[in-house]
């Protein structure tokens, strides 16, 4: 079946029990070209709380079947996604491309590749996720099985809308669940285009479904009484409401990725070429709106003044690759709205009004669309909101420091813990301060990176609970335990 969906063909209706179908509320999204600020659609669908119950119950109706599906035949289906997933990339990719700006080669490829790796890594757990079993010398054999919630819900941003959906529906549906996923409202034609493959690759009807809306729709998915999980990412104050809304309703499970503001510590005996590449690669790929991204840089001071030069360089290397996203030669494309741009703009504009000294950056690009230059402040006051907030653009802050003890309880002064970078040659310090960092990730001699079979996730309010890995399958399902009596 020949892919359908395009910039000229946009899918923009809910995919609910394997059909396309119109929305029951007559609001609709509105989505605009970052590149040019040009309207895209006005016509988007908006799901209600009818739309919300009828997905959930064609998911009902489908979930005891679904659970039940020999483990080939779920995997089977779930690869066949996975490479109907790659052969439409490109198309797939285009239509992310269209309402985030993100430049195919330095990020569309990225994404769909992870979402289609995702879901062959978890068809892969599906017959080797086993339970447990316990001694049964006390007369008693005890068997654990991994059972899958029920119905569960995918919530996510619009920095990553792909590599996301991987993340979150193929655990769950490799475990057996039902997933509704609800894409950003920012965001939403690549995730709805996934119906078509969703109905080729053979998921029965109500298991894998889609429903485009903005906030409004994640707050009935979050306070459904008949949703058993919620799998949320995105920032910290939603974060925080959705954990409310689910202990609200049914006190539904619940796994938050949420934001960073991720420290990489330069030490004097660094490989400098090496830490200048990984951080100032990490704060402007995907034009710095990244989670994980490494936004406050610290470097001793006996290599400072160099390290400056050299990121200073790197950033200005930057800056000449920022372009129109759907030029070839792009790496980086423009802001994703206008509402982020004026975020990041106001951060830049404030940030030199006493809270750092600008290095470089700080413009915007032209005159039409979103483009902004990756943007570095040193001499940061640590207490300026430059330095303790998440900016999500191309702006990173600079200090210098003296001692190791120093620069850790600096690091960790925060209430974000989702990735930090040491970057030393001396193994024992790297090791030590690997240890000591409070985060969730931490690279040695790079930063900012993930891997599918590695704990993917926060520590303190940078999230709760973990993707990838086994991690993501015990997080989509519960163990039971059953006791068998050997002595009646
Ligand atoms: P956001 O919180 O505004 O929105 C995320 C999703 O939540 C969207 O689908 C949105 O429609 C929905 N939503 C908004 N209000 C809601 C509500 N009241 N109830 C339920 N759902 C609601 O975040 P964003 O601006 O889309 O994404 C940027 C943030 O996401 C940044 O803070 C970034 O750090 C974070 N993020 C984290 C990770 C991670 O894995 N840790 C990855 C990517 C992005």
């Amino acid at each position: 079946m020949s892919f359908p969906w395009s910039p000229k063909n946009l899918p923009k209706q809910l995919f609910i029990n394997n059909e396309y179908v119109d929305p029951k509320s007559t609001k609709k999204l509105s989505l605009y070209n970052p590149a040019s600020g040009d309207l895209i659609a006005d016509d988007v669908a908006l799901a209600n709380e009818h739309d919300v119950d009828a997905a959930v119950a064609a998911a009902e109706k489908a979930f005891p079947a679904w659970k039940k599906t020999p483990p080939t035949e779920r995997r089977n289906i779930m690869t066949k996604f996975a490479d109907l997933i790659e052969q439409n990339g490109t198309a797939i990719a285009e239509l992310t491309r269209l309402s985030l700006g993100a430049p195919y080669k330095a990020f569309g490829a990225f994404e769909v590749g992870l979402c289609a790796e995702a879901f062959r890594y978890n068809a892969g757990w599906i017959d080797k996720f086993g339970g447990e079993s316990w001694p049964q010398e006390d007369g008693f054999l005890k068997i654990v099985r991994n059972e899958p919630l029920g119905v569960t819900a995918g919530i996510v941003p619009w920095n990553g809308p792909v590599g996301t959906i991987g993340l979150k529906a193929a655990p769950a549906l490799a475990t057996g669940n039902c997933f509704i996923l609800k894409p950003s409202e920012k965001t939403p034609f690549s995730s709805t285009a996934l119906g078509s493959l969703i109905k080729e690759a053979g998921f029965p009807p109500g298991v894998f479904q889609i429903l485009t809306g903005d906030g409004s729709t994640g707050a009935i998915l979050a306070s459904h009484m008949k949703i058993r999980k919620v799998s949320f990412t995105g920032s910290i104050s939603t974060g925080k409401k959705i954990q409310e809304m689910a202990a609200k309703s049914n006190l539904k499970r619940v796994t938050l990725e949420l934001g960073g503001k991720s420290p990489a510590v330069i030490f004097d005996d660094c490989n400098l070429e090496n830490a200048v590449t990984w951080t100032a690669n990490a704060i402007t790929a995907n034009t710095g709106q990244v989670c994980f991204a490494a936004s406050r840089v610290y470097v001793q001071e006996g290599i400072y003044e160099k390290f400056i030069q050299k990121y200073k360089e790197a950033m200005q290397n930057k800056a000449k690759e920022v372009g129109n996203p759907e030029d070839e030669g792009t790496n980086i494309g423009p802001l994703v709205d206008e509402a982020q741009f004026k975020r990041v703009s106001g951060f830049i504009e404030r940030g030199q009004k006493g809270q750092g000294k600008l290095l470089v950056g700080g413009q915007r690009i032209g005159d039409k669309g979103y483009y902004i230059e990756p943007t570095v402040f040193t001499d940061v006051d640590i207490n300026s909101e430059i330095h303790t907030e998440e900016i999500f653009g191309p702006v990173s802050v600079v200090r210098s420091f003296k001692t190791e003890e120093e620069i850790m309880k600096l690091s960790n002064g925060t209430n974000f813990g989702l990735m930090a970078g040491v970057f030393t040659q001396d193994i024992n310090k790297a090791l030590r301060v690997a240890s000591d960092f409070e985060s969730g990730m931490v690279g040695i001699n790079c930063v900012s990176l993930m891997f599918m079979n590695t704990p993917f996730g926060g520590s303190k309010e940078s999230g709760i609970g973990r993707e990838c890995g086994i991690h993501a399958l015990r997080a989509f399902t519960e163990p039971k335990t059953i006791m068998v009596n050997l002595n009646y």
